[in-house]
């Protein structure tokens, strides 16, 4: 036995993955179910480092030195399964067994109590970066045990991308905790790139820009505190020309936005959770609408009524608009990041997660799809203790936010008065503006609930729980 880690599972993830690990002087155990994989990657980047193949699962083990430990990059879901299964069938008590697959953190934290029960470590390890990220570094979070990550530690730490001179890893809690965190990255993508796409929308239609001018507009804005990776590659994506036809490849890309489903668990996550993740959700929910195909083309037929899709506004203000666009762009971004930071506090709490926020947010630097300057501040927020209830009441937030809501407002009035959907921008408004209600209306869904369902109230002037005799005459009340 030579190797000090292997990787199962052998497609895009998984070789690049495997390569990284030798060029970072690791000695890597490879086995994938179909050989013709594995021989591939030995064949065109063998030279990358030490790479030890075997053609079964039993070679594949005996290949690894103890405690063995291997990480698995097959589809999730019962591929996974079946895998950890055969793995674990061939292992030892202490060996550790790894997915960095895209499982769902409910399934991590029910193969991590049966694989401990046979004396085994699992850990479920979020991985982001995409293709690109595990060939040269990507931003990794795993969850199990303080004994396995005391091995897997160094290991993961010589792969992972670096930021700011830290490596974009850390050890997130016990069992599901790190795939529950890259479920919350995920649902914060899809956030800001909803959030992107509005403000491109708003410039597209609402102002009649044309895509090569809005990437310039992007491209510029990367140099501001929105400076992250989506914002870069949303301008080249702009600056983009279709080969074939000659016009911006925007404007020949079908628009239905895929998603795979970890936007989707973000928000269900939260639904049970009880943490309003408004952001994330009307990124989930906009994708389904461009999906659906069947009502647009029965609304285009019918030419449902509407304002023209345009921003009331003359030439002379438009530089105005663009720079209000920005400014609800990074306010609206703000209460997303809020908002997911609020789903992992909660969802630490509800699973006895000791997390790390600050970490969190330091290794999603780098590496990782969100990566952001943007991240050092928050990592400071959550640092100081400033950001314990919400990013919002950090004192750098506080200003951002005060800062930005005029435009924020205005470009929110602005986009409904002209047809405009920015369903991100305008419930992260609502988000905010609800937040900062001393009252709400919720008083009157206690009462409405009270009334035709006995759920009784909580009353502003004395503790206990009430219920008004609503059908009897003179309504008393009773406390129930
Ligand atoms: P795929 O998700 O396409 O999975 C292909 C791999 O799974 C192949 O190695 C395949 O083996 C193996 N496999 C499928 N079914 C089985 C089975 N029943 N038994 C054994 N092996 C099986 O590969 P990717 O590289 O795209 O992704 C791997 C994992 O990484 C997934 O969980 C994905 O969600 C996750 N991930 C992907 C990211 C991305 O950007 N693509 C980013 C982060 C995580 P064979 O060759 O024999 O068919």
């Amino acid at each position: 036995a030579t190797a000090n880690i292997g990787v199962v599972g052998l497609a895009a993830m998984g070789s690049n993955l495997a390569r990284n690990l030798a060029r970072h002087g690791n000695t890597v155990a490879l086995y994938n179910r179909h050989v013709e994989r594995t021989e591939k990657l030995v064949r065109e980047h063998g030279d990358d480092g030490e790479f030890v193949p075997s053609a079964t699962v039993a070679d594949f083990v005996a290949s690894l030195k103890r405690p063995r430990t291997a990480i698995i990059m097959v589809k999730a879901g019962a591929p996974t399964d079946a895998v950890i299964n055969e793995l674990a069938d061939a292992m030892e008590p202490g060996d550790i067994i790894v997915d960095g697959g895209n499982s769902y953190f409910e399934d991590t934290i029910r193969r991590e109590k049966a694989i401990r029960a046979r004396g085994l470590h699992f850990v479920g390890c979020g991985v982001s970066g995409g293709e690109e990220g595990a060939l040269n570094g990507p931003s990794l979070m795993p969850g199990g045990t303080e004994e396995s990550w005391r091995t897997l530690g160094p290991i993961l730490t010589s792969i992972a991308a670096v930021a700011e001179g830290e490596p974009c890893v850390t050890h997130i809690g016990e069992n599901g905790a790190g795939h529950f965190v890259k479920m919350v990255h995920n649902g914060i993508e899809y956030a800001d790139m909803q959030l992107i796409a509005e403000s491109y929308d708003l410039m597209r239609r609402g102002l009649g820009m044309e895509p090569a001018e809005i990437g310039d507009v992007f491209a510029a804005w990367n140099g501001t505190e929105l400076n992250s990776y989506l914002i870069e590659i949303t301008a080249d994506v702009l600056h983009e020309v279709d080969k074939a036809t000659g016009r911006p490849l925007v404007d020949v890309i079908v628009d239905h936005a895929g998603m795979k489903g970890t936007g989707t668990w973000t928000v269900q996550t939260a639904l049970t959770l009880g943490v309003p993740v408004t952001g994330i959700a009307e990124a989930v929910f906009a994708r389904g609408l461009s999906s659906q195909t069947v009502q647009r083309g029965a609304a285009a037929k019918a030419g449902l009524s509407g304002p023209q899709a345009r921003l009331d506004v003359s030439a002379a203000d438009r530089d105005a608009v663009i720079e209000d666009i920005r400014h609800a762009l990074y306010a609206s971004k703000i209460v997303a990041y809020a908002q997911g930071f609020d789903e992992i506090m909660s969802g630490a709490k509800e699973y006895g997660w000791n997390i790390d926020l600050a970490a969190v947010a330091r290794i999603w630097r780098g590496g990782c799809i969100i990566r952001a300057q943007f991240l050092n501040v928050v990592s400071d927020a959550f640092e100081s203790g400033d950001a314990d209830v919400s990013l919002l009441f950090a004192p750098y937030f506080r200003k951002a936010v005060d800062e930005a809501q005029e435009s924020w407002r205005r470009v929110v009035a602005k986009a409904v008065e002209g047809g405009l959907p920015v369903p991100a921008f305008s419930s992260s408004l609502a988000y905010y503006d609800g937040l900062r209600s001393g009252r709400l209306p919720a008083a009157l869904i206690q009462g409405q609930r009270d009334f035709f369902g006995a759920h009784t109230y909580g009353r502003v002037d004395r503790p206990g729980a009430f219920h008004t005799l609503w059908a009897e005459p003179g309504r008393p009340e009773v406390e129930a």
